[in-house]
């Protein structure tokens, strides 16, 4: 490790990233970026890549899982762009990168409201700042930890919508070519919990509302709230679904969750690791989990869930092990 390699934005060698997931698992890894915009990112992104790395971006981690040990490589966390900007009206601290557009007039922005985030707003930030707008079209995702790029690319929602429902474009960095691009929504393909970011760093989004009124849109947020909280151990440590759901005529409409409830897997644990009481699709660290235990336990609950019905449980959450290629 090179602890005196200089980068172009803050950099930390040798840096802990269990608590920058939800999770609460994982390692090291050789350095962590933390650039403060989007273009700080870019710089950083390609001083990394000149340097023969493949980096990583880092969210809010609540979606993830880090294995234990030391991690090669760099890690770039958008922790630290977290501007949201109402276009026109917020003082815009990057001018010409947050919206290649005029300042909307009023009465355009009755009709089409928008908000700006960079990758690092969080997902939380964004809907209570739509909430005291009256703005509507992200109640659904009220409750939901992380980050804007985070939403962005894993596509969070659920059954009151999907992130991408409302996006209108989003600014990128090209990971090939290491070009910073605007993507319209009609050039994206995203899926359920996918994206379809992969060929890209997600720098920011322009998202595009409805106007209501604050009652209204506090009304539904609070509801989806009331209910997230009954029905997942929001308040545990955790990385969200574990599992996708699988296509409703493989499972009979069952849910992941449902499948490993029936399959009798709530009551399998791996050390302080164990599927949650309240959500089969949720494990929960009780404190001194490792990410071996958790990864073991991942395995355990998709061989259980196999060995009862035939259904090969995918993946939601991703997982970063010390054997990816981070160099190339
Ligand atoms: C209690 C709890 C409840 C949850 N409920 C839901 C739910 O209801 N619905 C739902 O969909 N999810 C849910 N999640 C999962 C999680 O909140 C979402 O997936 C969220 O969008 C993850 O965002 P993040 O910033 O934390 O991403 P991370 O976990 O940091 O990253 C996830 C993936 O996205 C990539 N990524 C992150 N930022 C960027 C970027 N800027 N550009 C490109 N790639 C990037 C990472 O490299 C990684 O592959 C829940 C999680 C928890 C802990």
């Amino acid at each position: 490790m090179n602890a005196a390699l200089s980068w172009p934005c803050a950099a930390l060698p040798g840096a802990a990233l269990a608590d920058r997931t939800t999770m609460h698992v994982g390692g090291r890894v050789q350095w962590l970026l933390e650039p403060a915009n989007p273009e700080e990112l870019a710089r950083a992104w390609n001083a990394a890549r000149e340097r023969g790395y493949l980096p990583r971006i880092l969210g809010g981690g609540a979606n993830l899982v880090i294995e234990d040990g030391e991690l090669d490589g760099v890690v770039i966390t958008t922790a630290r762009m977290r501007y949201i900007l109402r276009p026109g009206h917020s003082e815009d601290p990057r001018g010409e990168w947050t919206l290649r557009q005029d300042p909307l007039p009023a009465a355009m922005e009755d009709s089409a409201p928008r908000l700006v985030a960079w990758a690092g707003a969080t997902i939380p930030g964004l809907v209570g700042t739509a909430t005291k707008l009256g703005w509507s079209g992200l109640e659904g995702l009220a409750g939901i930890p992380g980050q804007v790029g985070g939403a962005a690319a894993m596509n969070a929602g659920g059954r009151w919508g999907d992130f991408w429902d409302v996006v209108e474009s989003v600014h990128v960095l090209d990971r090939h070519s290491g070009v910073l691009r605007e993507l319209p929504r009609a050039e994206c393909a995203p899926s359920y919990r996918d994206g379809g970011m992969v060929d890209f760093v997600v720098l920011g989004v322009v998202v595009r509302l409805v106007k209501r009124t604050i009652p209204e849109v506090e009304a539904k947020v609070r509801d989806y709230l009331q209910t997230k909280r009954r029905v997942q151990p929001v308040t545990e440590w955790s990385a969200g679904c574990i599992f996708k759901n699988p296509s409703p005529e493989l499972s009979d409409g069952r849910s992941a969750g449902k499948l490993i409830e029936d399959a009798g897997a709530k009551a399998l644990s791996r050390g302080a690791a164990a599927v949650s009481a309240l959500h089969g699709n949720f494990i929960v660290n009780s404190g001194a989990a490792t990410a071996k235990d958790v990864l073991a336990l991942i395995e355990d609950v998709r061989q259980l869930v196999r060995s009862k019905t035939g259904i090969e449980l995918v993946t939601e959450v991703k997982v970063w092990r010390a054997s990816d290629i981070v160099r190339g």
